[in-house]
Parts: structure tokens; C-alpha cells; sequence
């Protein structure tokens, strides 16, 4: 098997027996629970997708490896060609669930492992790289949904992880057999990880040598003992509970995020891809960093196209598509969210090849990317919220709208233009309140802030790979100073 059907990748999950808590319960079956179906549905839309022949060429890719055809979320970027695919791919795929699928963690996760574990091996000769390969084409083969795990409860900032009170703030090896490692910790805002088969697992920050236990990645399956999940709650998530698919606003879609604990976790010496050389840490987080920075000029992208669109119906609905103010408001609107495309795409284009031979962006236009995405999301909803009116704020909810005395009044005092009905104006609000407010403005909003490593984190990298020296010899020489 190498491409599974929507259905069939349900099916995977349903029957994957995870640990999984919400709400202060375990969820016995999370793939049937009203709250959290619609995450699971993003990412199927990854495979429902493949599976189409017009997007055969943006979804999959024929591997090198095996000449089989796989999922892109499984592949190892090639060239500039697959760099750039990929931020279309994810444009499409934010177009078509208005939230976060999830899937391209683990995507960022293999590119980043692929690469630095083969630069490791060369310095010591160890055996990752085989190891990741032999991982890396099971999943290819099985295509599996695959989790990127980084970022770790971190405890006291200032800190490093062996310096910090409690030793599990940072992900560590707490034994060493000779068969694998036992691993003891947490990872934080984990994207996906309910949806996915598998979870690869990272270090968080650079490290020095007394850091060597926390130096650590490696692979395994999500059901694994001692691995389970707290969901994260989202504003208005129980709304999902209400039978309401109108003031959902998304009633189909949604993204998902769980603190993912590690309780004394086995991992097999063959599912290792770091261990100990504390200096490759570095480099694991900045590449990972930087493809996930790539990421969000796709996928944030392709989820303002569809916040873009639903200003637009509601100044339709308004009667204000005309006012010249509400046009310029959607032309600065794409403006925005097309800068950030442009960035997707630049960073792309200006890949280079690694040691590997995988390729990889271009570090400095992909942090500027991320840092552009700190910001211009607030922007576009900002103006989506000025277009939309209050009335995405104060709208009845739909049990009102169906109550046989409230509903008729509802319907005439709460109609814009004469030719669209009330509930056509009021489901385009609601999709404007998710993405603005609702469940997901987790992706749209504060993930856009700190997803993908929080805005300062941009600002270092940018302030290393701006070559600052050489942009003031440039000055000097036009200002013919010899010094
Ligand atoms: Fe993919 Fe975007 Fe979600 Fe990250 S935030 S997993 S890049 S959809
Ligand atoms: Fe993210």
C-alpha cells in the first residue's frame, strides 16, 4: 500500500488505542468525539486530496527511494521544485478546511532529522541516518500521519534543561539499556498529535555538553505505553456539543493541540536519530524551525484566502461591497496575505542542497516569512472584523434563529440585502467569528504568533543570517570612506 484513501486513514486512527484525556476524562474513542472530529477530518482532506488526479502532481511525489508514488507529507525535499510544491500544497490545503491539518509537522520533522542525522553520522560515525531512512520509508510505504514534536515545557527561562529544579522540563533520557533508552517528559502545544500514527520527537534548543541526557530524537508509535495526551481547550469548543452546525462557524474542520506526555517511554536503539551529541541540537531545532517557518507561508496563506473571501460575501450581504473603503480594505487584505505567499515561495526558490542531498530553504527569508506571519494575520482579521459589523458578535444563536416565535423576528430585523436570506448572512458571520474568535483563531491567530517558535526567536536568526558587515562595507564603499 502507498497511498491510503480518506476513509482507510480514519480507520488507521479509530483503530490506534491512544491515551487521550479532555475535559477530565479519557476520551474512550476520540476519533468518534463530537469536539475533536473535526481536527481528524483536516487531516484527512491530506488524503482525500492524494487521491484526486488534478492535484496528483501538487500531493504526492514518486519517490526516489522506492519509484513509488507517496504522499508529499512524507517526502524529502529534492530541489527547489519540492520546496515550492509544498507551500502550494498547503495554500490548497488551508483553502479547503479553513484550519490547521495538522500533518506538516512531521513533514518539517523528516526533512529536518533526514539532513542532521546524516551530517552526525559523518562526524561520528553513528547510525541515525540508516535508522531515520528505515523509519522514514515505513511511513512512506504505510502512509502514515507523522507528528514533529519540539517544543518542551522549558520551565525557568533563563535556565539551561540541567540547570532547572525540576529535571523533567526538558524531555531527557532518565535510563540507558542495551536494547534502546527510557525517555521521561513532556511536549507541549502538540499539533496533530491525536491524529497521527506516529510522533518524532526533538530537542527544543541548543545544548552544551552537560546537556547530553536532553539531547534526544527519536520515533515512536503514538499508542505507546506511557504516551498520552491532555487536550487543549479552544475558545468556544463546546459549541461543537450544542447540535448547532451554524454557530460552529466551521462545523466541519478544526485544528487540534495536546500536551503529549512521555511517562518513562521505551525507545528502541533502531527509532533513535540523536543521543548525546549535544552540538547537532542546534542545528535539529534551526532546520526543523525553518521549514515550519517555510510552512506558514502556505498554510496561513491558503486560510486567508478563505477569511478574505468571507469579508467579501459579508459586505455583499451588507449592501457595502460598493463603499470604496470595504474595497480597499479587501485589496490591503490580500495585500498582506499575499506578501506572506510571496515569502513561502521566495524561501523556497532559494533552497539549497544539504550534505544529505535533501534540500533546504533559505534560513533568512523563511524567518522573515514567520516574522511577517506574526503580524499580518492580526491585520487581515482586524479588517474582516471591521467589514463584518457586530453583528458577528451579538447574532442569536441558531436554536433562536429555529424557534418557531423568535425565528421570524430574527429573520426580519437581522437581514442585510433584500435578496439573501438571514441565515446566509449569519452562517458567514459565524465563519468570521471562528476564524477571528472561535476555534480557529488557535491557528489562525496565536499560532501565527508563537507557532513555529515565538516572534523573537525570527529576530535572532534574522540578526545571524542578515550579514550586517557586509551591508556596511557596501555603505562605506558608496560613501568612498577608507578607514
Ligand atoms: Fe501545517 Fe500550518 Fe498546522 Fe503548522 S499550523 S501543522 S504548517 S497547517
Ligand atoms: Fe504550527
Amino acid at each position: 500500500m502507498a497511498l491510503m484513501t480518506g476513509e482507510q486513514y480514519i480507520e488507521s486512527i479509530r483503530n490506534l488505542k491512544m491515551e487521550v484525556y479532555m475535559f477530565g476524562k479519557q476520551i474512550d474513542c476520540p476519533a468518534d468525539d463530537p469536539i475533536l472530529r473535526p481536527s481528524l477530518n483536516s487531516v484527512r482532506m491530506t488524503y482525500d486530496l492524494a487521491q484526486l488526479p488534478e492535484y496528483q502532481e501538487l500531493m504526492t511525489v514518486v519517490s526516489p527511494d522506492t519509484g513509488k508514488r507517496i504522499n508529499r507529507f512524507t517526502n524529502i525535499h529534492r530541489g527547489t521544485d519540492d520546496l515550492r510544491n509544498k507551500v502550494k500544497m498547503q495554500r490548497l490545503l488551508g483553502q479547503r478546511t479553513a484550519a490547521c491539518f495538522q500533518r506538516c509537522v512531521g513533514m518539517d520533522a523528516f526533512n529536518a532529522v533526514y539532513s542532521t542525522s546524516y551530517e552526525i553520522d559523518k562526524k561520528y560515525g553513528t547510525q541515525y541516518f540508516e535508522n531515520f531512512k528505515k523509519f522514514m520509508l515505513e511511513c512512506q510505504e504505510k502512509d502514515l500521519t507523522v507528528d514533529g514534536a519540539m517544543t518542551d515545557p522549558k520551565g525557568d527561562r533563563s535556565k539551561a534543561p540541567h540547570q532547572q529544579s525540576d529535571p523533567d522540563m526538558f524531555l531527557r533520557v532518565v535510563e540507558r539499556r542495551p536494547d534502546g533508552v527510557v525517555v521521561r517528559g513532556a511536549k507541549a502545544h502538540q499539533t496533530g498529535a491525536l491524529n497521527s500514527h506516529e510522533i518524532i520527537v526533538m530537542p527544543t534548543i541548543s545544548m552544551g555538553p552537560e546537556d547530553k541526557d536532553y539531547a534526544i530524537s527519536f520515533a515512536v508509535p503514538m499508542d505507546t505505553k506511557g504516551v498520552f495526551m491532555i487536550i487543549g481547550r479552544q475558545s468556544c469548543d463546546t459549541r461543537k456539543l450544542e447540535n448547532t452546525e451554524m454557530d460552529v462557524g466551521n462545523a466541519e474542520f478544526g485544528g487540534v493541540e495536546a500536551l503529549t506526555v512521555f511517562d518513562d517511554v521505551f525507545v528502541p536503539n533502531d527509532r533513535i536519530f540523536l543521543n548525546g551529541e549535544t552540538e547537532f541540537a542546534g542545528m535539529l531545532v534551526e532546520r526543523f524551525a525553518g521549514f515550519h517557518r517555510q510552512s506558514y507561508g502556505g498554510c496561513k496563506v491558503g486560510v486567508g484566502d478563505v477569511l478574505i473571501g468571507a469579508a467579501a460575501v459579508a459586505a455583499d450581504y451588507n449592501g457595502a461591497a460598493k463603499a470604496s473603503h470595504v474595497k480597499d480594505k479587501l485589496i490591503e487584505m490580500t495585500h498582506l496575505n499575499e506578501t506572506l505567499y510571496c515569502c513561502g515561495i521566495a524561501c523556497s526558490a532559494e533552497g539549497t542542497q544539504t550534505e544529505s542531498g535533501s534540500y533546504i530553504i533559505d534560513m533568512l527569508l523563511a524567518n522573515v516569512c514567520k516574522q511577517n506571519v506574526t503580524r499580518f494575520p492580526y491585520e487581515i482579521v482586524r479588517l474582516a472584523e471591521d467589514i463584518a459589523g457586530g453583528l458577528m458578535v451579538t447574532a442569536p444563536s441558531e436554536a433562536d434563529f429555529r424557534n418557531p416565535k423568535l425565528g421570524p423576528i430574527i429573520d426580519k430585523y437581522l437581514r442585510g440585502v433584500e435578496n439573501v436570506s438571514t441565515e446566509n448572512r449569519l452562517r458567514i458571520l459565524r465563519l468570521i467569528e471562528n476564524l477571528a474568535l472561535g476555534t480557529a483563531a488557535v491557528g489562525y491567530r496565536t499560532e501565527s504568533m508563537h507557532g513555529a517558535g515565538s516572534p523573537q526567536a525570527q529576530r535572532i536568526m534574522i540578526a545571524r543570517q542578515g550579514n550586517l558587515a557586509h551591508k556596511k562595507e557596501l555603505a562605506k564603499a558608496i560613501a568612498h570612506i577608507k578607514e
